[in-house]
């Protein structure tokens, strides 16, 4: 199978150039002015090409909650918003805290061959907050530990927590909540356990990763953790950098105007490392019940290009890094530049044409968006994943 793709504009974090770009089997093989005889040629014209988007935060409810999302529908979800790397999250039913339920996600994951999947590894034994004995018995693969969707409140938990996952080589991805605050303070309840953790990963050396960061003090303990050196890395949500005052559930909540700006500063600065969808399916019924998040790959792309990109607060080139090149590097995935011998997983977008989100459209089994109806740019036309084109819209 081979792909010619003629006449495009070839963004990644470090370049920005309009050329030609041609495709064999799973890698890219020449970048220029070309003329190969293509099973398939694409014209670029008054497009972009970018490597395509990782994800270091997603939710594929599955096992246990199929009715809301599959490794498959979830796959198909990444496909249609830019994405062929993603990083599943533990609170499947059973949680991810055993190497065999671990294995099984990997290897349909594999079987399916639509994207890369990886899967996190529960920090707690079924995220009961303190027993780490599972940990002796981890996965080879695996890169982080997370108790994503429940905070970890025992520090003497996390301290214990930090120095195995520093031992074992990992890092551990904090959803950052104290769950006794929450119903009293939910700022509190994200910055006291941002701030703890940052503290603890100084202390420890261990290797951190907050996830969805929402908060002006959490941006700044972040900010802050680095300047000490603390091995601390963030992402934040396309939600938390384009929404505020906005009565949607989602944990972190939509927070205020100062918090966006405060995230956007981040971004600016190098503080956020990368864009992360924080992808939570639920059905409608779930929905209507309070159950917190909202499906994001579908329209992570363009929710950013719009607010960060068209606005002119950050260049294309930085966000492809947000989006492709950082959270690759998190993930130990040798992704985020288009260059000659590298793994041909590429995403053709159209940024020029206006067009509204409708959720009724959507990939995902779910369509809980706060973002049905928005006027964005950034469509993302095709995703090619190994040198196959597996969504053209
Ligand atoms: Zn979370």
């Amino acid at each position: 199978m081979s792909l010619l793709i003629k006449n495009v504009r070839i963004i990644d974090y470090k370049t920005d150039m309009c050329c030609d770009l041609y495709i064999e089997k799973d890698q890219i093989k020449d970048i220029g002015n070309l003329s190969y005889k293509a099973d398939e040629i694409i014209d670029g014209s008054d497009k972009v090409l970018m490597p395509s988007f990782v994800d270091t935060h997603v939710h594929f409810r599955d096992p246990g909650f199929l009715y809301k999302e599959t490794l498959e529908t979830g796959s198909r979800a990444a496909l249609c918003g830019g994405y062929t790397s993603v990083n599943l999250m533990g609170n499947t039913n059973p949680i991810v805290d055993s190497p065999g339920v671990y294995e099984d996600i990997i290897c349909r994951g594999k079987n399916l061959n639509l994207i890369d999947i990886h899967s996190v590894y529960a920090v707690t034994k079924g995220f009961d907050g303190h027993t780490l004995d599972h940990l002796n018995d981890l996965p080879e693969s695996v890169r982080f530990l997370s108790d994503d969707g429940k905070g970890i409140l025992s520090n003497y938990t996390m301290f214990h927590a930090m120095n195995k996952a520093k031992e074992l080589g990992v890092g551990i991805m904090v959803h950052a909540e104290d769950p006794n605050l929450s119903p009293l303070d939910y700022r509190i309840a994200e910055d006291i356990i941002t701030l703890r953790d940052i503290y603890l990963a100084e202390q420890t050396g261990a290797r951190l990763h907050m996830s969805h960061v929402s908060t002006v003090d959490s941006i700044d303990a972040v900010r802050h953790g680095k300047i000490k050196g603390a091995n601390v890395t963030c992402e934040v949500t396309p939600h938390h950098l384009s929404l505020w005052d906005v009565n949607y559930r989602v944990n972190p909540p939509i927070r205020t105007k100062k918090d966006v700006k405060a995230v956007i500063r981040g971004i600016q600065d190098g503080t956020v490392d990368c864009i992360a969808t924080d992808h939570a399916p639920h059905s409608q019924e779930d929905k209507a019940k309070g159950a917190p998040g909202m499906v994001g790959l579908e329209t992570a792309f363009a929710v950013c290009y719009t607010n960060l990109v068209k606005t002119g607060r950050i260049g294309l080139k930085k966000l492809s890094k947000l989006m492709s090149k950082n959270p690759a590097d998190i993930l130990g995935i040798d992704h985020g530049a288009i260059e000659v011998e590298k793994k041909a997983d590429l995403v053709l977008v159209d940024i020029e044409k206006e067009y509204t989100i409708n959720k009724n459209e959507l990939m995902s089994k779910s369509n809980n968006t706060p973002f049905d109806g928005a006027k964005v740019y950034g469509r993302v036309e095709i995703t090619i994943y190994k040198g196959e084109v597996k969504y053209r819209r």
